[in-house]
């Protein structure tokens, strides 16, 4: 693998790291996209540092790049894979905290990740689909997410600290909120 500059950062030259890191520097807006799709769901903690370490060089490639009539970096998948390695990289607090920022954590897939248990179930408010009590696993904070639509499916997180158990981490980051 071949990288067009040289950085004090050593780039990966292998793995699921070094393909998304490269999908990033490509100038390819779907290759981005779709790059920037699979870090706001990652987890990976190696894979994360590794990421994180070049979010200035990311942000740099992708400044200026056209996504039809507005600019990728103000895509919705992009700007949250950006805002989740900076969280990473500096050590912002628990992953859950970044739930209320990304319309797409579906809170049956984060149960099934294992990211959250659900603790209760209800109907959502305005009636359609249903409302997610969960606990965080890492932190055992409380939250409650439901389920919306707008011309596409979206979950809605609020912080609910009455639902909170006690857990071996911090509590979530508050930074940015
Ligand atoms: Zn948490």
């Amino acid at each position: 693998m071949r990288w067009p500059f040289s950085a004090r950062v050593v780039a990966p030259s292998d793995g699921p790291a070094a393909e998304r890191l490269q999908a990033l520097l490509s100038s390819d807006p779907s290759r981005i996209r779709a790059a920037a799709r699979d870090i706001a769901h990652l987890r990976e903690a190696t894979e994360l540092d590794v990421l994180a370490a070049w979010v200035g060089r990311i942000d740099r490639a992708i400044a200026g790049i056209a996504l039809g009539r507005t600019l990728l970096a103000d895509d919705v998948h992009v700007t949250f894979a950006m805002r989740r390695l900076r969280y990473w990289q500096e050590h912002a607090g628990c992953t859950c905290g970044l739930y209320p920022h990304y319309l797409f954590f579906d809170p049956r897939r984060e149960a099934q990740h294992g990211h959250v248990r659900i603790k209760a179930l209800g109907e959502a408010e305005g009636g359609w689909g249903q409302m997610h009590t969960v606990i965080c696993s890492e932190c055992g904070s409380g939250w409650q997410a439901s389920d919306r639509e707008y011309h596409y499916p979206w979950w809605e997180w609020q912080r609910v600290p009455e639902f909170d158990e006690l857990g071996p981490g911090p509590v979530p980051g508050e930074k940015g909120t």
